[in-house]
């Protein structure tokens, strides 16, 4: 029989993904450290008994990731199945015996051979380059088969399960499978972390900054509330009619393509992608266009700038996802929690306060004209509409700059990113020297509440909902008003919480711009109320005295998110 929990066991966060579930608890395994390089045979081992040892540990690897695609279906299936023939790749295995022949460890040696075969994948570019995380990841599975631990990533499990984790990484998304995970549980992380990011882009209930979670144990029966951000171990029959009634909602109304008002103001609904395959599944769902191009996503994981055709062709595939369509491009956004070794400085004491986003430009000159000629060249060669922004602008100066460097490029739609509280104070001058300006409420709320984003125990200060980052937002539009009509649009993750999606309509935002998933959300609950309505949530919230209440009283006027369960 259950009981009714005690105050101890409810645990708090923040919430960041509606929702209501009751699961059992998987936690994610701990990343695999690397093993020290060229490390000896271990004691007691031969060559011939240590290269048995690891075609043993890759042939397991490789049978239970054969077995896991059997069951898997979909894109699921058919990336499990390129991983297990990975795993069973003759050349990596050879390599690394090679390796150990020469008297080092199978740890090291597979390790060091996969290294060589990722390097030599993405010098290729393009599909074989991608093919180079699947490598890593194979020698990953294989070291940990070595040493005995379970494998990285998403944790296997036969039932739906609630994923428990410190925070997780955009790796992790990838295997992550919606039907499997019900909900997400973090103990870092805020509400702009990549858990956050991940969670709504996947419509999962999710909690982060919940310190108390670490200590959950595999198996034990919690219910998650993502709305009100609390997770109960050992729920009572309270929860259960909760997590029932959660299951009934009204399943959300697939978004047809048009942002609109109950009285038909519209509002364009765009998506925020990383390259190619992502906008093609963002036209799919119904985007409008793209509001943000995260160009930075092309750079990740390189030593060293990406040659000229290279980026021409990551942003060709973009363009062509969207014909005739608006696609807002955004320069190069390196820093912070986006390092980049050939343009950003690891040794800063302060990176996000850092030479970080447009201000790469005068500490590495040439890196952005060069984006900018590739993203011209692209843009030529389609018919989307091109719009160019450059992210972390703090000055008119700046702005100016930019826009100049765009012109002569021969790009004709130039704009910044409102992520800069001083750029919000300013817009007016700002927004006069560009035609259009996009809110990235994440940076603007970690810059306006002095909050790192990436920190759980300033998760309650870094929320959007702020009245102080509402105030921002009121004047960043009221500037681009003055500077002559230039629209503003919200791109970060306040965009994709419908609730707050009314408000910053209602402030005067002109196209909400997110992951695609939150496209059917944010349509759904913006096609409930007037503009007029959504004008007048958004002083309630403006007058609130805190996030908290500032969120609770726009949701208590909009009944329609618990009826789809949001
Ligand atoms: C933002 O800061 O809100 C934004 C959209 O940019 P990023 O999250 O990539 O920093
Ligand atoms: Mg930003």
């Amino acid at each position: 029989m259950s009981t009714h929990p005690t105050s101890e066991t409810v645990l708090r966060g923040v919430g960041v993904g509606a929702g209501r579930v009751i699961g059992p608890v998987r936690r994610m395994p701990h990343p695999i450290t690397s093993p020290t390089e060229g490390a000896p045979l271990p004691e007691g081992t031969t060559v011939e008994s240590e290269t048995h040892r690891l075609g043993e540990a890759a042939q397991a690897v490789a049978a239970n990731l054969r077995a896991r695609s059997a069951s898997a279906s979909g894109d699921a299936a058919a990336v499990l199945k390129a991983t297990a023939l990975m795993a069973g790749d003759r050349t990596l295995l050879k390599a690394a015996s090679k390796l150990v022949a020469t008297g080092t460890s199978a740890e090291s040696a597979i390790w060091e051979a996969a290294e060589a075969v990722a390097l030599q994948l993405e010098a290729l570019g393009g599909y074989m380059a991608e093919r180079a995380t699947d490598v890593l990841d194979v020698r990953a599975r294989i070291v940990a088969e070595l040493r005995g631990i379970p494998a990285p990533g998403i944790p296997e499990a036969d039932e739906p399960f609630v994923l428990c984790a410190e925070d997780l990484a955009p790796a992790d998304t990838a295997a992550l499978d919606p039907a499997r995970v019900l909900a997400l549980v973090t103990s870092e992380g805020g509400p702009q972390s990549h858990t956050a990011i991940i969670a709504r882009s996947m419509g999962l209930p999710a909690v982060v900054a919940a310190p108390e979670t670490v200590g959950l144990q595999d198996g034990t029966q919690v219910f998650v509330d993502g709305s009100a951000g609390v997770v109960i171990i050992n729920p009572g029959p309270e929860e259960e009619a909760a997590a029932a009634a959660y299951e009934q909602r009204t399943p959300l109304p697939d978004f047809d393509g048009t942002g609109t008002t109950a009285d038909g103001h519209r509002v364009p609904l765009l998506a925020n992608v990383g390259g190619g395959a992502d906008a093609r599944a963002a036209a799919e769902a119904g985007a409008e266009g793209v509001g943000l191009l995260r160009t930075e996503f092309c750079f990740l994981g390189r030593d060293k700038e990406p040659g000229h055709e290279q980026q021409v062709s990551a942003y060709r595939e973009v363009f062509d996802a969207f014909p005739g369509q608006k696609v807002v491009v955004r320069t190069l956004d390196a820093g912070a929690d986006k390092p980049l070794p050939f343009l950003t400085d690891s040794t800063e004491p302060n990176p996000a306060l850092g030479v970080r986003g447009y201000r790469t430009d005068v500490s590495v000159p040439g890196v952005l004209e060069r984006q900018l000629a590739a993203i011209a060249e692209a843009a030529s060669g389609s018919t989307a509409e091109v719009w160019v922004m450059a992210p972390m602008i703090s000055t008119p100066a700046e702005a100016n700059d930019f826009a100049g460097l765009c012109a002569a490029a021969g790009l004709r739609i130039p704009g910044v990113m409102v992520e800069v509280p001083s750029a919000a104070v300013l817009a007016r001058s700002v927004l006069a020297g560009v035609r259009f300006a996009s809110i990235g409420t994440n940076d603007l709320t970690q810059y306006a509440m002095a909050a790192d984003r990436q920190l759980a125990p300033l998760a309650a200060l870094n929320d959007p909902w702020q009245p102080a980052v509402l105030h921002l937002v009121r004047y960043t539009v009221d500037g681009g008003a003055q500077a002559g009509d230039v629209p503003v649009g919200v791109c970060g993750e306040a965009a994709a919480d419908p609730a707050l999606a009314v408000v910053l309509v209602g402030l005067g935002v002109a196209t909400l711009s997110m992951n695609r998933r939150a496209l059917s959300q944010v349509s759904a609950v913006l096609r409930t109320v007037t503009l007029e309505r959504a004008r007048e949530l958004a002083q309630l919230a403006l007058d609130a005295p805190s996030a908290a209440e500032a969120k609770e009283r726009v949701r208590a006027e909009l009944p329609d998110l618990e009826r789809f369960g949001l």
